[in-house]
């Protein structure tokens, strides 16, 4: 069997190696890692996907553990792992973006054949891997420069059977908080958006981040994509029973009207009110230029570790309660 370029081993057996999207110099220039374990039994197929964001350390270790450690003779159908997406941005230590564009490779799905590096990227992902796939579980973390609250995201997509899969997939990944995006959501272009529009039941995953393999974070991906896994039955072993995450209201975004220094006065996990001061802006010599408020109640999820800000850059995010 073949999953677009990549040749998936015999049943019971796992292979490692690199695959490329031949036909298109550009991205031919680059070879992607792969883990395929093929179970004994035939089954359903899962992707597993990380680092898109090529600096989200976590999420691309505890694909790689992963693939490592599952025992085929454990597996119901086949687990397909790329762990390394953003591959020009990997030793360039890339954040948010990928070198050879400068765009987000999270926000280009479903791509374009003859458009940008990342757009063409996206178009033979989606169309060779991603839809020869029935579930999609893509990992993250905070980005270089980011701390982060662990949580799940996933969206509806008004198929009440595909939706009802997705959110059993988001239930079980144990984390506290989930983020719930509709089915005309807003940051379209997410693999896992776009996944889901094309009937792969689809999720990601965030735990950890500011760059650092910190161990707890890594056993919370493998420990959360294996009761995953249990829970959809393609591997063997009872799921743990875990309290589903709590569903934030929205997702707020802020950013800063000013370029400077950014002072946060929160930490991530926080619970804030609104209008509570969540952090200031200075220039480079001190002057305070403004403050930085929360504009709804919530959960602070993420924050950007780096005082250096551009104008309209990003600041930390809320999940509001
Ligand atoms: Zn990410």
């Amino acid at each position: 069997m073949k999953i677009g370029p990549i040749a998936i081993p015999g049943a019971g057996e796992r292979a490692t190696g690199t695959f490329t999207f031949s036909g298109d110099e550009g991205l031919a220039k680059y070879e992607w890692p792969y883990i395929a374990i093929a179970g004994l039994q035939a089954g359903p197929i899962v992707l597993i996907t990380a680092g898109i964001h090529a600096a989200e350390y976590t999420g691309i270790e505890a694909a790689i553990r992963l693939g490592r450690t599952i025992s085929p003779d454990a597996v119901r159908g086949t687990i397909l792992i790329l762990p390394l997406l953003n591959r020009p941005g990997f030793y360039e230590r890339s954040i948010y973006v990928n070198p050879e564009d400068g765009d987000n490779l999270n926000r280009l799905f479903p791509g374009k054949p003859d458009g940008t590096w990342g757009e063409r990227f996206a178009h033979h992902l989606l169309a060779e891997i991603i839809t020869k796939c029935d579930y999609s579980i893509d990992l993250h973390a905070g980005d270089l420069i980011e701390d982060l609250e662990p949580f799940v995201i996933y969206r509806e997509t008004g198929t009440p059977a595909l939706d009802e899969r997705i959110r059993g997939m988001a239930d079980a990944y144990g984390a506290r908080w989930a983020v719930k995006g509709m089915p005309t959501s807003e940051r379209p272009g997410s693999l896992f958006a776009v996944a889901a529009l094309n009937g792969v039941a689809s999720m990601i995953a965030e735990s950890g981040g500011r760059g650092l393999l910190i161990e707890e974070d890594v056993a919370r991906h493998v420990t959360g994509v294996t009761n995953v896994l249990r829970t959809i039955g393609l591997l063997s072993g009872r799921p743990e029973r875990v309290e589903p995450p709590t569903v934030v209201k929205s997702f707020e975004w802020l950013r800063s009207p000013v370029e400077g220094i950014f002072h946060s006065h929160v930490r991530v996990a926080q619970l804030v009110k609104p209008r509570d001061l969540l952090g200031d802006m200075t220039d480079l010599v001190g002057e305070p230029l403004a403050a930085v408020t929360a504009p709804v109640g919530g959960v602070v999820l993420f924050i950007v570790t780096s005082p250096a800000i551009k104008k309209n850059g990003l600041l930390l995010a809320i999940g509001e309660l």
